[in-house]
């Protein structure tokens, strides 16, 4: 990625201070997403993490990890499945509660979304803590997933969620603030 390429993805967050909470900055991407070039060369970033490997599926993390994760299995041709919040998914779940930046928090996914040894990659907006990241990750292990990578547009890395993850699984963030 290009230093140009990154301050064209900065451009488009917006720093939205004390939301949803005091105290918490929220980078609200909503700007990039309705650039039609920087989202398009934002999904094409997060491809590149992958340095050529094909994954069977993208998971996406709710809700901003849907967004990222359908433009790239759209773009790749492959499936995409949502780990959801507590009481979203229909059919049989597995879940797993987590504590996050700014309360708790419970994720599911359905249990015949990943098969065993199915090659995935894991797509979020936000590194923070780690929390969801990493629950995302056990979810996937549970159901026998092989976890190709994992990508975030961006990492707050003060908080040092990379901590809270799986130093094995390759983890790449477009920006970090
Ligand atoms: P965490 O589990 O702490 O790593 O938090 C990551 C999740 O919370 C991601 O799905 C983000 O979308 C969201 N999130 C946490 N902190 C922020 C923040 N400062 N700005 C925007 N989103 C955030």
């Amino acid at each position: 990625m290009t230093e140009e390429q990154k301050q064209q993805l900065e451009s488009g967050i917006r720093d939205v201070v004390d939301f949803p909470k005091p105290g918490i900055v929220f980078k609200d991407i909503t700007p990039l997403l309705a650039n039609g070039d920087l989202f398009r060369l934002t999904t094409e970033l997060f491809i590149e993490t992958l340095n050529g490997q094909v994954p069977d599926k993208i998971i996406g993390i709710d809700a901003r990890g849907f967004i990222f994760g359908a433009a790239i299995a759209d773009r790749l041709g492959v499936g995409f499945i949502p780990v959801r919040k507590k009481g979203k998914l229909p059919w049989d779940t597995t879940g797993v509660a987590y504590s996050l930046e700014y309360g708790e928090a419970h994720v599911e996914i359905h249990r015949d979304a990943v098969s065993e040894g199915e090659k995935v990659m894991l797509v979020d907006d936000l590194l923070a803590t780690g929390g969801t990241a990493g629950a995302a990750i056990k979810l996937v292990k549970e159901l026998g997933g092989d976890i190709l990578g994992m990508a975030f547009l961006i990492e707050l890395a003060f908080l040092e969620g990379q901590k809270n993850l799986d130093p094995d699984i390759d983890l790449t963030s477009l920006l970090t603030y």
